[in-house]
């Protein structure tokens, strides 16, 4: 390898990464083997290269994802994003899903935001909010 060449990120990341750091003069080794630190005034322009990308995710995600009060609006809500819903948990309201959009459930968030209610498929009770999306 070149020593003025990065290798490339499918290569090696972990190594792109030191050595891009480096020569982008954000960061450098530190005394203690194993440890770089953040050279000054770059910690800001850091956050920003990591941030942009996540806040713009987040925006699409947020512009994305439709909470629908009955099943014609998940399913519409389905042909271009996520849909937020009660759901009670079966297999077979989320077969029905799948059957019609070609969507299934995507994620259980940890932090359930407490609502009961009916299942957005056959109206049973529930009391988990998820995600249905169509796999990429
Ligand atoms: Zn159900």
């Amino acid at each position: 390898m070149k020593k003025n060449k990065l290798p490339s990120r499918c290569e090696n990341f972990s190594e792109w990464y030191n050595q891009m750091v480096i020569k982008a003069e954000l960061a450098d080794y530190a005394p203690v083997r194993g440890c770089m630190v953040v050279r000054p005034y770059r910690w800001a322009l850091w956050e920003n290269i990591q941030s942009s990308p996540y806040s713009q995710a987040l925006d699409y995600r947020q512009a994305h994802t439709h909470s629908p009060s009955d099943y014609n609006s998940l399913i519409e809500a389905l042909k271009n994003g996520w849909g937020f819903s009660l759901w009670c948990g079966s297999a077979e309201c989320e077969a029905k899903v799948k059957e019609d959009t070609k969507a299934t459930t995507r994620c259980i968030p940890l932090n359930q935001p407490g609502e009961e209610g009916n299942c957005i498929v056959y109206g049973k009770p529930a009391k988990l909010k998820v995600y249905f999306a169509r796999a990429y």
